[in-house]
């Protein structure tokens, strides 16, 4: 059986198999990928979901070269948002039909464990029927340093406090050569660390998601390897209670007006839909794949749809991160994202954070309305 075959037909690929996929024709690789695609999810529609990326605050003592985001505490626009504040903007997406919010910041030394878990009991009384979904490994190793207690110690009060899932941000590359590099981010929690807080979130039950970012002048090797760490986690964690990954969503690099900016290649339109196409067919265990709009654009996103991704993310209302290092979109409307999956060919289904279908957009009535 060639490779393209064995691909397409969902067979457990080595990692050796997944670099020699790179070397494919795009539109080979794109329709492999786009045939398991089929056969592990609803082969017509598109999912997304209506949410809000909330950053509680921007002060951050970790300093990742390639982070647009952060400031340190004493910078003019550096900011902690009050409990009102944030519960604000909680409602502002409940006005519009959102089910969950994307709440991250930075790792904020001068916070008390004690201020997240307030925040998060003040959300969830007010906000009760919205998902909360906070935090990454890199946060929660902070509030470990905080406090002493283990990832588990950790979580577990969170989720006592109103945590429902814990995103997989900061994942990049699981490849500490690439992630510990001097001028990529030395400080940064490592593939082991980043690894371990998911898996203690997973055994939870907290909702959880993996990413990868491509174009730090990593090899197709690397990339693979960071893959391989992913899928042998959700083997893991899908072996042993069930609850693993939720989604796999990857994006490039934004470098513009970052300190990184011209010390890495980046990568380009062909090599995300390649990626995207490649981990389609490597994470065997992963159902969901997102296109991401906001780094690579709609037309890119909507092509990625035949690249084996069967979600278009979400509206995030209030995206401060990958904006803030050139992401090219930021926030988008429900109509925006529903007029994108219908122009690519797929009937778009509104889900909530765990991919379950919530509502069948009346695609019609919704295109009628005037842009935002
Ligand atoms: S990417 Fe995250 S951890 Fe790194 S500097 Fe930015 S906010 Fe801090």
């Amino acid at each position: 059986m060639s490779l393209v075959s064995k691909a397409a037909s969902g067979e457990r690929l080595t990692s050796e198999e997944a670099v020699e996929l790179y070397r494919l024709p795009l539109f080979e690789l794109a329709a492999a990928a786009d045939a398991v695609r089929r056969t592990r999810t609803d082969a017509a529609v598109v999912s997304y979901l209506i949410d809000r990326n909330v950053n509680y605050s921007n002060v951050c003592s970790v300093g990742c070269a390639f982070c647009g985001f952060y400031r340190t505490r004493r910078q003019d626009d550096a900011y902690t948002h009050s409990y009102e504040v944030l519960s604000q903007k909680v409602a502002e997406l409940e006005a519009v039909g959102g089910t969950r919010i994307l709440m991250q910041g930075g790792v904020n030394p001068h916070l008390s464990f004690d201020w997240y878990l307030d925040l998060l009991g003040f959300l969830k009384q007010r906000h009760p029927t919205v998902r909360i979904e906070a935090f990454s490994p890199e946060e929660i190793k902070g509030m470990m340093g905080l406090t002493g207690h283990s990832a588990s110690g950790v979580l577990e009060r969170l989720k006592a406090a109103g945590l429902d899932g814990l995103p997989g941000g900061g994942g990049e590359m699981l490849v500490d050569e690439i992630r510990h590099a001097k001028h990529i981010s030395p400080a940064r929690i490592g593939t082991d660390d980043w690894l371990d807080i998911m898996a203690a979130a997973q055994e939870l039950g907290l909702y959880t998601t993996a990413t990868m970012v491509i174009g730090f002048g990593e090899t197709h090797e690397q990339r693979v390897a960071s893959m391989l760490r992913l899928r042998d986690a959700q083997d893991k964690a899908l072996a042993s209670h069930g609850n693993g990954y939720s989604a796999f969503i990857s994006w490039t690099l934004q470098t513009t007006g970052v300190r990184i900016a011209g010390k890495v290649p980046g990568a380009g339109a062909h090599e995300y839909l390649q990626n995207v196409a490649v981990s389609r067919l490597f994470l065997d265990n992963f159902s969901n794949f997102q296109a991401s709009w906001p780094t690579m654009g709609y037309k890119v996103a909507q092509t990625a749809l035949y690249f084996g991704c069967n979600d278009f993310g979400s509206t995030m209302l209030e995206e401060n991160v990958v904006s803030q290092a050139g992401a090219r979109h930021q926030a988008t409307s429900e109509r925006e994202i529903v007029r994108q999956i219908v122009d690519a060919g797929f009937q778009p289904v509104q889900r909530d954070s765990l991919y379950n279908v919530i509502a069948r957009p009346d695609v019609e009535a919704l295109l009628a309305r005037p842009a935002a």
